[in-house]
């Protein structure tokens, strides 16, 4: 029933909730984005905001509550601020721990990197990592047992991947500590993919 009124009732803006589009053109104007660049292992990587308010609103408006149209526009956030240094990447979904996929009915870092695969040159797309394991909500841990709960969380999966030329950039909607996006670098290296870089949409906890 719900999905029946979706397709006849204008979506409210997640962020001023006035009706039309999931974020109306107010609010994502006024929503700041620069590129924030940082390194993980040595990596370099971005996030187009830190996690204020809005961006908090906008990730939980996707994961919580399965807003999932609102991706295109975040996707549309991120590709002005792609760096030079990453063109013609293949965009690589973190995956969700599988208890938060099954949960939510989609995997939010594989619509996010397909919508940017569309709006970036040259761009591909490729599920290259999987989740390994049942792993523990990253939320509430300790920095120390965040990196425990990641060892060996992923898998990677390279059938029919012989590119071992373009650059792979990963994709997650927010970091924090960063111990996710290094246990998949780890992982892909493990597997003889090296990672040219990473994309979020959001940094937490940055000064
Ligand atoms: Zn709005």
């Amino acid at each position: 029933m719900k999905k029946i009124l979706d397709l006849v009732l204008p979506t409210p803006c997640v962020v001023c909730l006035k009706l039309g589009a999931p974020i109306c053109v107010t609010c994502q104007q006024s929503f700041v984005t620069s590129s924030l660049g940082f390194e993980i292992l040595g990596v370099p990587g971005f996030a187009i905001s830190t996690y204020n308010t809005e961006a908090a609103v906008m990730v939980n408006s996707v994961k919580e509550k399965g807003i999932t149209s609102l991706i295109p526009y975040l996707a549309e956030l991120i590709v002005p601020h792609w760096p030079q240094e990453l063109i013609r990447p293949i965009l690589v979904p973190i995956p969700s721990s599988p208890s938060n996929t099954k949960k939510r009915g989609f995997s939010h870092t594989s619509i996010m990197s397909r919508a940017l695969a569309r709006r970036l040159p040259g761009a591909g797309y490729r599920e290259l990592l999987k989740s390994a394991r049942v792993r523990l909500d990253q939320v509430g841990l300790s920095s120390g047992d965040r990196v425990k709960n990641l060892e060996g969380a992923f898998r990677a999966d390279l059938r029919g991947f012989h590119d071992r030329v373009t650059p792979v950039v990963l994709v997650d909607d927010v970091l924090t500590s960063g111990a996710t996006m290094a246990e998949a670098m780890a992982c892909l290296r493990a597997n003889g993919v090296e990672v040219a870089g990473f994309c979020v949409f959001a940094r937490a906890g940055a000064h």
